[in-house]
């Protein structure tokens, strides 16, 4: 088999999707052929930056979210002790009323 035809073997190999019998064949032209060897050995590199790239992406994705929660919980806590004193101010200002209103 002429070296061309390796080479569509080499990306399913560099990502070990290749079948066993062709990994045998390959495994020999790699041994013989320093062309196809470095060309597995920089798409396994590549694999491997795109790999740590979509971790970087998730990991920003996942600590995006975790920002976005927060803000949402501090709107929420606020928003709470907003309306407590707003029923707190509502109470002291009826039973004032009320005091009024009986004296
Ligand atoms: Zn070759």
């Amino acid at each position: 088999m002429p070296c061309p035809e390796y080479k569509a073997l080499l990306e399913p190999y560099a990502r070990r999707e290749l079948p066993e019998n062709q990994q045998r064949l390959l495994k020999d032209h790699l041994a013989a052929c320093d062309d196809c060897r470095a060309a597995v050995r920089y798409l396994r590199m590549s694999d491997d930056a795109i790999r740590v790239a979509l971790l970087a992406g998730t990991a920003r994705q996942s600590q995006e979210e975790d920002e976005r929660s927060r803000r949402l919980l501090r709107v929420m806590v606020w928003l709470g002790v907003v309306g407590a004193l707003l029923v707190g101010a509502l109470y002291m200002f009826l039973r004032l009323m009320a005091m009024r209103a009986n004296g």
